[in-house]
């Protein structure tokens, strides 16, 4: 346990009045208690609210010295039903050793452990605190600062009976269940060993990803991992009889050494194409699913902590209706029957297929050199077209260019690989480096009895889509009040401003903050000026990128009373390509 430092530091709010009457017809916001503000102070004051008006909590905001923390009560909510105040505690030595903080990924899976810990301890009381699913992603609630200190931000429903306060219960949140779990929190009281799992194992994930490029593959599956998850609805892994863990075909697996795990063995996905057919419910879209989420590193005992994918890889699908704001996307779409420019292609609402043709052309712009593809939701006429339907509708009649005979230029003269999921049509053997078969959950390598039923194929050309540049003003977060509005709704819109940003088809998404996360990085972009009406758009994302990764994700929304999660730069991009108000001004 570690020793409190004496109380008697507390910080004194004397001087001028500070009290700020608000505006017409709000009743005035109450005066910050002034003079010592400490831990003891605190508890006299709550117990003092008991029965006051609910109003009376705001008097709260600042900060109180509980002697090895500071608690900073943010935000305060204006009745009980409305969103929970906001609290921050900052601990400047938990005890947590260098060998824990000091690497950046070692202290974003340390911050990670410390708010999972932190969440179970809390069950129960009205202290809530914002933690990942299954991945392990920086996220506001939870943080340990570049010197070791500890940073967390808690949501608290402040309890009252009516429009009473019920200063006892909060009494004993605040003055007791939450110096309790910073005590708990404390380095001397986690399971050490347990911590350091924790680290090591994101760690090697994050060397295994790493190490992709470098061995020319887009992806690694161990050999034991576990991809299915429990179900529809929940993203724990699959247990019981009925689980095959996965085993790689001899002709793939290779082997990799880790920092922390040693030698693992398992299937590499080489860059290029990569097919992967099978039947009916055979584990194609779950092996495909797992790919999409390689991306992200997984907790231990997720069964994918041993799954990676190129950072850059980005799950393609149709998306009807989706609006396209002057994308170039002539590589798949040629001759329309309205005679539109398809190099600067503009639509509120875009067709399954051009819709989809919009999206790899935003990904490649974006920077993504690797697509996941899965024909379950994908627009056919995109992907493939058979000889017949080529002899009765002629070239010049179809303004679409499908996929396949996009897929090799887009792999020899740009490097983008594709792994693709396609159980119901053998076109694609024409154009693949690699087969894999799964059969009852098995992958096999069936590359070469493929390549004996491979017509050739007259492919087209795949030309860089123009690089786009926005005007920063119509990506604007103000509402018509003036006010910044960034809202989430489920894992569906994402509120920005005035509109509604449908993200359902943002399929890379995984953690409902790094939704909001998303709409903050919108803003940031805009703000931080990185979108200044010269750099294009991969640029400004390459320069707020640089900037978060020196900041951390905090920077995204300092002023912000709420939780979020960091998105990645493709993420950032698909919000901003979905953003209805978004107006290009010109193309490079
Ligand atoms: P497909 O895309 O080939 O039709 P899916 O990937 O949707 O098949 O998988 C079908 C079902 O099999 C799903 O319910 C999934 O959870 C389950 N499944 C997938 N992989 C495995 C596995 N390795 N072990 C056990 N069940 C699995
Ligand atoms: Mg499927």
């Amino acid at each position: 346990m570690t020793e409190r430092r004496g109380n008697g530091q507390g910080r004194r709010y004397g001087g001028g009045g500070g009290g700020r009457g608000g505006g017409g017809g709000r009743r005035p916001e109450p005066e910050p208690i002034r003079g010592v503000r400490d831990e003891a102070r605190l508890s006299e004051e709550l117990l003092r609210m008991q029965g006051a008006s609910y109003g009376r909590y705001k008097s709260l905001k600042g900060d109180w010295d509980f002697g090895d923390f500071t608690l900073t009560v943010e935000r305060v909510q204006a009745d009980p039903f409305a969103p929970p105040s906001r609290i921050r505690v900052l601990r400047p030595d938990a005890g947590i050793p260098a060998s824990a903080f000091a690497a950046p990924v070692r202290r974003r899976a340390t911050a990670d452990y410390l708010g999972r810990r932190a969440r179970r301890l809390l069950r129960g009381s009205l202290l809530k605190i914002d933690t990942g699913g299954q991945e392990v992603i920086a996220r506001s609630s939870c943080q340990v600062t570049e010197d070791g200190a500890l940073d967390l931000r808690i949501g608290v429903n402040l309890p009252g009976h009516g429009r009473r306060i019920d200063g006892r219960t909060a009494e004993r949140e605040l003055c007791r269940t939450l110096p309790g779990l910073v005590d708990d929190l404390d380095w001397d009281e986690v399971d050490e060993a347990e911590a350091v799992a924790f680290a090591d194992s994101v760690a090697d994930t994050v060397a295994l990803r790493a190490g992709l490029a470098d061995r020319g593959l887009v992806a690694f599956v161990a050999d034991g991992a576990i991809l299915p998850r429990r179900s529809g609805v929940s993203d724990e892994p699959m247990a019981g009889e009925g689980v095959v863990p996965f085993s790689a075909p001899e002709s793939l697996r290779v082997s990799v050494d880790l920092p922390h795990a040693g030698t693992v063995t398992g299937m590499g996905v080489p860059e290029g194409i990569t097919l992967i057919v099978g039947g009916g419910f055979h584990g194609k879209s779950t092996l495909l699913h797992a790919l999409e989420r390689g991306v992200y590193d997984h907790v231990p005992g997720d069964g994918r902590e041993q799954v990676v994918t190129r950072e850059d890889a980005v799950k393609i699908r149709a998306e009807e209706g989706r609006g396209v704001e002057r994308v170039d996307v002539s590589p798949f779409v040629r001759n329309l029957p309205t005679g539109a420019d398809t190099r600067d292609f503009r639509t509120e609402n875009a067709s399954g297929s051009t819709s989809q043709a919009a999206n790899i052309c935003e990904a490649v712009e974006a920077g993504s050199r690797t697509l996941l593809v899965d024909e379950d939701s994908t627009a056919t006429n995109l992907m493939i077209r058979d000889e017949r339907m080529q002899a009765l509708v002629h070239g010049d009649r179809e303004p679409l260019v499908p996929f396949v005979d996009l897929v090799r230029p887009l792999h020899r003269d740009h490097r983008v690989s594709t792994v693709l999921v396609m159980g119901g049509s053998g076109d694609y053997f024409d154009v693949a480096d690699q087969v894999i078969m799964l059969d009852a959950y098995h992958p096999h390598d069936v590359t070469e009895k493929a390549r004996t039923l491979a017509h050739d194929r007259v492919e087209a050309a795949f030309t860089l889509p123009r690089a786009r540049v926005v005007d920063p003003g119509s990506v604007d977060d103000d509402t018509a009040k003036g006010r910044s509005r960034i809202k989430r709704r489920d894992m569906d819109v994402l509120v920005y401003g005035e509109g509604d940003i449908d993200v359902r088809s943002v399929e890379q998404f995984v953690d409902p903050g790094q939704i909001t996360g998303a709409g903050l990085a919108l803003r940031a972009l805009v703000r931080g000026r990185h979108l200044d009406g010269q750099r294009t758009v991969a640029e400004a994302l390459d320069s707020l990128e640089e900037t978060l990764a020196k900041e951390g994700v905090t920077l995204l929304g300092a002023d912000f009373g709420g939780d979020y999660a960091l998105p990645r730069r493709h993420e950032i991009g698909a919000v901003l390509n979905r953003l209805r108000t978004l107006r290009v001004v010109r193309q490079r």
